[in-house]
C-alpha cells in the first residue's frame, strides 16, 4: 500500500491516480488487519489530496471478557497533503499551515497508506472496546469467560446470610 507519488507531483493540477485496496495493514492492536476499498490521489496546488473510502476489518481485544473479536468499520476520508520536497526543484518546500494532518509523505515522495489506514483505525477504536453490547465479561471469582461457559461461582450480590455457607462450599470444592 506503497504508491510514489513522485510522477504524479510533475503533472498539472487535477491529475489523478486511482489505487484499489486490498491488502492487509498493521492493525491498531499491532497484528494484521484487512482493508479493501479505493483510493484517489488528486494533484492539488500545492500537493494532493488523497480521498479514499475503505472498509476495514480490524482484530480488537474486547475489554470485558477479554477475548479477540474482529470489528469492521467503514473509513471515508479526504486528507490534503503537501511534499516536503518539491520533485522538481528538488528544493525544500516551507510547509503550510494546514500540513500537520495524517498524510505526511516522506521525502521520495511515497504515500503510506498503510500508515494511514492504521492511525484512522487507531482513532476509530472505542476507548472500551466490547465483543457485543451484551458481552457478560469475565467470572471475577474464577476468571472463566462468562459467554463461553458458566461457571459455579455466585456472582453477583450475594445474600450476606448465605455467605459464610457460599464460601464453605467453594472450600468443598477446591
Ligand atoms: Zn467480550
Ligand atoms: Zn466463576
Amino acid at each position: 500500500m506503497q504508491y510514489s507519488l513522485a510522477q504524479l507531483f510533475k503533472e498539472p493540477t487535477g491529475s489523478t491516480r486511482d489505487y484499489i485496496v486490498d491488502e492487509s495493514f498493521i492493525g491498531p492492536e499491532d497484528g494484521l488487519d484487512r482493508a479493501q476499498g479505493w483510493v484517489r490521489v488528486i494533484r492539488t496546488h500545492e500537493g494532493f489530496l488523497v480521498r479514499a473510502e475503505m472498509e476495514t476489518q480490524v482484530n480488537l481485544t474486547c475489554s470485558r471478557c477479554l477475548s479477540s473479536f474482529k470489528s469492521q468499520a467503514n473509513l471515508k476520508m479526504e486528507e490534503e497533503s503537501f511534499p516536503s520536497i518539491n520533485p522538481v526543484t528538488g528544493r525544500m518546500q516551507e510547509p503550510s499551515d494546514e500540513a500537520d494532518g495524517v498524510i505526511i509523505l516522506d521525502d521520495h515522495h511515497v504515500l503510506d497508506m498503510a500508515e494511514v489506514l492504521r492511525q484512522y483505525s487507531i482513532i476509530e477504536v472505542p476507548i472500551k472496546p466490547l465483543c457485543s453490547e451484551e458481552c457478560l465479561g469475565l467470572c471475577p471469582e474464577c476468571g472463566s469467560n462468562q459467554n463461553k461457559e458458566k461457571c459455579k461461582c455466585s456472582t453477583g450480590p450475594v445474600d450476606l446470610r448465605w455467605s459464610s455457607l457460599a464460601d464453605l462450599l467453594i472450600e468443598k470444592q477446591d
